[in-house]
């Protein structure tokens, strides 16, 4: 099969940038990753939010498993996580999903199969944190089981999960956790001809943009999520399984107190940064992230639309508020963003940007806007079988 014609190559945008300062040039595979490492502004340390969603739905994923394994019974299981990143959420998410399966497989008498173990991310994620970890890895899993484990073979292949990774059929279960609302790319419409962002003063849909924007968003995420079921329905063995976990909005309409209000209140850190001298108005106007949260329908439809997957389950949740050792939500949350962004905005903003300063005018806010009205982030869980 000539794969050239489905799927677009890694890199080849339909629009050139207008010029050599545009945004557009902001290479998301390129420059996106989360912080890396296991210090204070690590993603490793600020992401409790994330690791408290995963677990909510801990349940289903594992039933989803358990399922596939029940009826398909490979000897030898193919596992991709998409969008891994640098904690420690992953590894112990494996763990837990070859104890699934090794509890199918006593129940139906079956040995063991052998686990590949697939770890995704973009070029830029700091595998290496991951990969120090294996060691500790594999003695845990040794340790209940007289020294001796289940074979398991772990491989990280870097790459953008908006196109082809893996061979031809070679998968039986893809994991994804808070890694899809992120877009392949700022969508290129968002900028005129001169390169000028026609969503000045946001960095994401927001009260005050014009209609096309959010359409433009929407489109964006329309081409990527199809795109990427295309690609996991090349690799996904038939009846194999997708457990996808992703930030979304409850109705229709874009700018809700939910995921968008986050971004708000980053365009008004940023325009505090501004006054202060410290950044260019210019720079900030044309800064928008490539983040999408899609509505149930909106999901709904492009499953469809694409055809190869049918909807076992789709189900929204929220995660209740909880913070650590005294710290306020707005400083937890701050630094869950910054973690996810710091990445972005330095690339955008170099050395001139004081992230602290940004940081903590914008936990300030966070608080401030929680004592008049909640924020509540809504996330999506999708299960989704190969046909
Ligand atoms: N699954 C982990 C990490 C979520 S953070 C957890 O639940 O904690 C989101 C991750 O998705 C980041 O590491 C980011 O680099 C990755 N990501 C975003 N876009 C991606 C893409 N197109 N291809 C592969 N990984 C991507």
């Amino acid at each position: 099969m000539n794969y050239d014609n489905i799927l677009p190559l890694k890199g080849d945008s339909k629009q050139s940038p207008a010029n050599s300062n545009s945004p557009l040039n902001m290479d998301v595979e390129k420059v996106f990753h989360m912080t890396g490492g296991i210090g204070k502004t690590s993603y490793a340390q600020n992401s409790a939010f994330q690791k408290k969603a995963s677990d909510m739905v801990k349940h289903i994923t594992m039933e989803t498993i358990q399922e596939l394994y029940y009826e398909v019974t490979p000897k030898s299981l193919g596992i991709a996580d998409l969008g891994c990143s640098s904690g420690p959420h992953s590894l112990s998410l494996i763990k837990d999903m070859v104890e699934a399966v090794e509890g199918t497989s006593h129940k139906i008498f079956h040995p063991m199969p052998e686990f590949r173990i697939y770890l995704n991310d973009l070029p830029t994620n700091d595998f290496n944190s991951v990969f120090k970890s294996l060691p500790d890895f594999y003695k845990d899993l040794k340790k209940d089981r007289n020294q001796e484990g289940p074979a398991i073979f772990i491989a990280g292949y870097p790459g953008s999960f908006y196109g082809r990774l893996f061979p031809c059929n070679c998968l039986h279960f893809i994991y994804s956790s808070y890694s899809l609302h992120w877009l392949s790319k700022v969508p290129p419409a968002l900028y005129d001809e001169h390169g000028k962002s026609i969503n000045k003063g946001n960095v994401y849909i927001s009260e005050s943009s014009p209609p096309s924007v959010s359409q433009t968003y929407y489109k964006q995420f329309q081409e990527d999520f199809s795109l990427f079921l295309k690609s996991r329905s090349e690799e996904l063995v038939t009846g194999g399984r997708m457990v996808l976990i992703l930030l979304g909005r409850i109705g229709q309409d874009h700018v809700d107190r939910g995921n968008s209000f986050f971004w708000e209140i980053l365009s008004r850190s940023l325009a505090i940064s501004v006054s202060q001298a410290e950044i260019e108005k210019e720079k900030v106007d044309s800064y928008e992230v490539h983040f999408y949260a899609a509505s149930r329908n909106e999901l709904e439809d492009e499953v469809r639309r694409e055809g190869s997957f049918e909807i076992d389950k789709l189900e929204m949740f929220e995660i209740e508020r909880e913070v650590k050792n005294g710290e306020s939500y707005g400083t937890a949350v701050a630094m869950t963003v910054r973690a996810v962004q710091e990445s972005m905005l330095s690339d955008r903003f170099g050395d001139g940007i004081d992230l602290d300063t940004l940081f903590n005018n914008y936990g300030k806010m966070i608080d401030e806007e929680m004592v008049e009205v909640d924020i509540k982030p809504i996330t999506f869980v999708i299960v989704l079988k190969k046909l």
